[in-house]
């Protein structure tokens, strides 16, 4: 089984992967907990070479480039074999973040986005959690870690209100994969609407 969390900085997607993570081990499941952008060694160093430093080092096509090659690395190394082996896979971000993010932040790459995910991803997960939360207290939330990684803070309300509305709209385009999550409550309360969720 694959599971993919997916939200805009802030949302508490992170957190709401590791609670669901713990409460299918508690039940005995065998689970593998991972992350985007990175989640296998490669994919970290890229993530490190995207995220930090020059925000204009990477035109908007190489870093599309780069995110891929890091989520195929993901991929190989970390997601097909925990399915293989019958683990539940927990993603926290997959190919969504990369449609939002990479597509529709430094103009229109949808095109490519698409095709690119075509040729060398090609899964998507069994059910998508997107944690829908205001963008203001996402913001908020975001602004207080993420120290290192200063080219998103950069993001501010506006931008954070279009990739909700970009995340949306993805929910609404894939209705059968992914469940929109109300993530404006305590955090026990937003594990249990995740649960009641899933496949
Ligand atoms: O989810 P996490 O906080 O680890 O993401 C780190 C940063 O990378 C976030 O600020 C997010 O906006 C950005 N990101 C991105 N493109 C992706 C995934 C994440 O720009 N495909």
């Amino acid at each position: 089984l694959f599971l993919s969390f997916e939200g805009i900085d802030g949302s508490g997607k992170s957190t709401q992967a590791r609670l669901l993570a713990d409460h299918l081990k508690a039940a005995g499941r065998d689970v593998v907990l991972t992350r985007e952008p990175g989640g296998s060694p490669g994919a970290e160093e890229i993530r490190r070479l995207v995220l930090e430093g020059d925000p204009d080092r990477w035109s908007a096509e190489t870093e599309l480039l780069l995110f891929t090659a890091a989520r195929r690395d993901h991929l190989e190394r970390i997601i097909l074999p925990g399915i293989e082996r019958g683990a539940v896979v927990i993603s926290d971000r997959f190919a969504d973040s990369t449609r939002v993010y990479q597509g529709t932040t430094r103009g229109d790459l949808t095109k490519t986005v698409n095709i690119l995910h075509d040729a060398v991803i090609g899964i998507e997960p069994d059910r998508t959690f997107l944690i829908d939360i205001d963008p203001e207290q996402g913001l908020r939330r975001a602004l207080s870690r993420h120290g290192h990684e200063e080219r998103f803070e950069s993001f501010g309300v506006e931008m954070q209100t279009r990739m909700r509305a970009a995340f949306l709209g993805l929910a609404e385009a894939h209705p059968d994969r992914i469940v929109v999550i109300d993530g404006n409550h305590a955090p026990e309360a937003v594990a249990a609407s995740v649960q009641s969720a899933l496949p």
